[in-house]
């Protein structure tokens, strides 16, 4: 599927939901059936957060405790996915989140990842520091969470 990755026909959107739920806890099997179903949607795979972005790092382990409490799985930290498009529509009214009804396969295939131990931002949200390859606040996440913007990571 090409971006920006609205649902295919029922037939098509079953056999891909059927690879994705085969694949679902094995992370990189996992990541690899994302990758071929949702071609060029994986921008960035990155090992971690820059220096001055613990509390992203902090909720990322707070999220997989969680996860190993509701499932019983031994999951464990895996890679901070940059993605091209979100799963969800920013209303003008409010600024308040809906899903994109048109996207369900995508939210299956995001809900799986987070599930694995993945966190899958937007390049809206993270990019990487161009010298260290760790995740970084894009402008619009310096934004949203009222820091200064920077092109690299405060150690580079
Ligand atoms: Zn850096």
């Amino acid at each position: 599927m090409k971006s920006p990755y609205n649902d295919p026909n029922d037939e098509e959107k079953e056999r891909y939901a059927f690879e994705l739920a085969n694949s679902r806890h094995d992370p990189h099997q996992l990541l690899q059936t994302v990758k071929r179903i949702f071609e060029g949607w994986v921008l960035h795979e990155l090992d971690e957060y820059a220096p001055g972005l613990e509390k992203l790092n902090d909720n990322w382990g707070l999220v997989i405790e969680k996860i190993k409490k509701d499932t019983g799985e031994n999951i464990s930290r895996q890679k901070i996915l940059i993605v091209s498009t979100s799963y969800i529509t920013v209303k003008d009214v409010g600024n308040q989140y809906s899903f994109d009804k048109d996207k369900s396969l995508l939210y299956l295939a995001f809900e799986y990842l987070v599930k694995q131990g993945y966190v899958v931002k937007t390049i809206n949200d993270l990019i990487p520091c161009p010298k260290c390859g760790r995740a970084i606040l894009s402008k619009d996440g310096a934004l949203f969470y009222r820091r200064p913007f920077s092109n690299k990571c405060s150690q580079c």
